[in-house]
């Protein structure tokens, strides 16, 4: 069956080849045969992406125009027209102690979902709530892991982002981090200027700051709303939670609630006589008790169906966060799950995934193609996202300074961090959410992080030689340098006769006055020194009524080109014949 894979109508050719799966030089070269020179950053349009595709010869593959739901439309299912509004699933970010679980706390105890008793200590790390009649689920980032494994996913469920930033501090670095991979998902920022109610707390400072961070608030001519809010005292929660309807309301969130349920794991853990537990957002569908479940390599019958807070349901449609028991296994964070017919096909499908998660943990270097996929997810191209760990503070200096003098127009090294001790959690966490790869110099990587690593996919690679480091870095980077094109003339021939001439091909006769004929070519058709078509492609030559590979200087021949419109091609006119070759580039 086709798969059907969405694009916006400007892509990357960088992002197209990862979609396609190809590696970005044979994207290239098919570009480049077709007449399209550009480089892995450069944008193609959707017409051309499509031709391409064809071209390629890639059956399975279907592309289709995403359709745009406002300004910030991101990588969603497809929705039929049938769709109903969907509750926005916001994110709730921020600096460690700024009051992100004290604000989403505040939001449960002050707007808690119909049913609800008091009394509520568990933190949770998805809930839904409502607000003047309308449901909203909020969702807690954990360390950002949550919003990095969506992210990852490419489920990309989140719609908005929660930044709470405590008034009295400011903005840390957990704050700008926040702000990239909101950014980088496309997803709209609401800021919550928390501990408004503290002495110290100064929003026009908050403001300032943020409007360094490329969050210009509104009322400074910006887009960025920012609302004073205190969870502490539940001042301007009402404003907030207004501003979150408001700004779904103008994205029209919209899911199919017909059919079977998929949607994502956000959360998994043991409890205490429940066993496995697992909290999945429903996306589309409906998921309904008695289902059959698959989660990545693991799978569930859904015997009971409770919403995060305890209550029974029968069923659960879009944007529900949902409580499910039984499962075989812990699935993965951030592992999409969808409902099956039957216990078997559930067994099957799941037993499926093992197998090829077993397969991908066999491969552990990262490819040309992989590489490309992995900075790709950045949504930045021409940004090499690296993390370096070094020994001491000296040689850490060195290998920066010499990985930052690597930078070129078409790549830049971004350095995502840096710092000196072994590889941490934390810097295997931010390498995946930034898709960034862990160069380490004379240091190492904890046993108890290699899972978590190969879980997430991020390369890590450890060096005790500088050269070898950098040379490594050099690597990648040319890589991801578009092919150098070389052209080389090998004849021309003055038309003497026209035999056809269709929308699709032309064939004509004449002399070689240079150099001689050779296919395969490409053709340059000029009069009086003025290009009329180029690169044509020469199909088929002839000398006589047979078919050669290639006529000399002197000789009469025949050829057919490949032509897009009916050639405007007339006696005299002089025909180039050049070859083309891709070099790979060296920085
Ligand atoms: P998180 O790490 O971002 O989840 O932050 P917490 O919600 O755990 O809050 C960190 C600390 O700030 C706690 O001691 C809270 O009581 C306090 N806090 C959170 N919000 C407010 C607020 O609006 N005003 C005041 N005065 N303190 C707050």
């Amino acid at each position: 069956m086709a798969k059907t894979i969405e694009i916006d109508e400007q892509i990357s050719v960088g992002a197209l080849a990862s979609l396609l799966d190809l590696p970005v030089s044979k994207l290239i070269a098919e570009l480049f045969k077709n007449g399209v020179m550009a480089t892995v950053n450069e944008n193609i349009d959707f017409d051309t992406a499509q031709i391409i595709v064809g071209e390629l010869d890639l059956p399975e593959v279907e592309l289709a125009k995403k359709v745009q739901t406002g300004p910030a439309a991101r990588v969603k299912r497809e929705t039929s027209k049938d769709a109903s509004l969907r509750p926005p699933v916001v994110a709730v970010m921020g600096h460690v102690d700024h009051g992100k679980t004290s604000l989403l706390d505040a939001i449960r105890g002050a707007e808690v979902v119909k049913g609800e008793a008091g009394g509520i200590t568990q933190h949770l790390s998805a809930y839904q709530a409502e607000h003047k009649g309308r449901l909203l689920t909020f969702i807690d980032t954990p360390g950002h892991e949550a919003f990095a494994a969506l992210r990852e996913h490419g489920a990309r469920l989140t719609d908005l982002v929660v930044l709470v930033v405590a008034a009295d501090e400011g903005i840390k670095p957990q704050t700008i981090e926040a702000i990239r991979f909101a950014k980088n998902a496309g997803v709209k920022i609401i800021v919550a200027a928390n501990k408004m109610d503290k002495p110290d707390a100064d929003i026009n400072r908050l403001k300032q700051q943020l409007s360094e961070n490329e969050l210009m608030p509104d009322d400074w001519g910006g887009d960025t709303v920012v609302l004073p809010v205190s969870a502490k005292t539940k001042e301007g929660l009402p404003e907030l939670l207004d501003m979150v309807v408001l700004v779904a309301d103008v994205e029209e969130l919209k899911a199919d609630t017909g059919g079977p349920a998929q949607g994502i794991i956000i959360e998994s853990h043991m409890e205490t006589g429940r066993g496995r537990v697992a909290i999945a957002l429903v996306e589309q569908g409906t998921l309904s008790a008695g289902d059959f479940v698959v989660a990545g390599s693991t799978y569930a019958k859904v015997r009971n169906l409770e919403t995060t807070t305890g209550e029974v349901l029968k069923s659960a449609g879009p944007s529900t966060p949902v409580i499910i028991t039984g499962l075989k296994e812990l699935p993965d964070f951030g592992e999409e799950f969808f409902v099956v017919g039957s216990e078997k096909e559930a067994r099957d499908k799941a037993a499926e995934k093992n197998q090829i998660k077993k397969d991908d943990g066999a491969a552990s270097t990262t490819s040309g193609s992989e590489l490309l996929r992995i900075i790709s997810r950045t949504n930045k191209l021409n940004e090499f996202n690296i993390i370096v760990k070094a020994d001491v503070q000296g040689s850490l200096t060195s290998v920066v300074d010499s990985l930052r003098a690597l930078d070129t127009e078409e790549v830049a090294v971004k350095i995502v961090s840096s710092g000196v001790g072994v590889i941490s959690e934390s810097d295997v966490h931010s390498a995946a959410t930034s898709g960034a790869i862990i160069y380490g110099f004379h240091t190492n990587l904890p046993a108890s992080l290699k899972q978590l690593a190969a879980r997430d996919h991020v390369p890590i690679r450890l060096y005790s030689v500088i050269y070898e480091l950098i040379d490594d870095v050099k690597k990648e980077l040319e890589s991801l340098l578009a092919p150098e094109v070389i052209e080389q003339v090998t004849g021309a021939l003055i038309v003497k006769g026209i035999f056809k001439l269709s929308p699709t091909q032309a064939i004509i006769g004449g002399e070689v006055t240079k150099g001689k004929l050779v296919v395969p070519a490409l053709a340059r058709l000029s009069r009086a020194k003025e290009t009329i078509a180029d690169e044509l492609e020469v199909t088929n030559l002839k000398r006589g009524p047979t078919d050669v590979k290639e006529v000399q200087t002197g000789e009469m021949s025949g050829l057919s080109l490949k032509t897009e419109a009916k050639l405007d091609v007339a006696e005299g006119d002089r025909l180039e014949l050049y070859t083309r070759e891709t070099k790979t580039r060296t920085l």
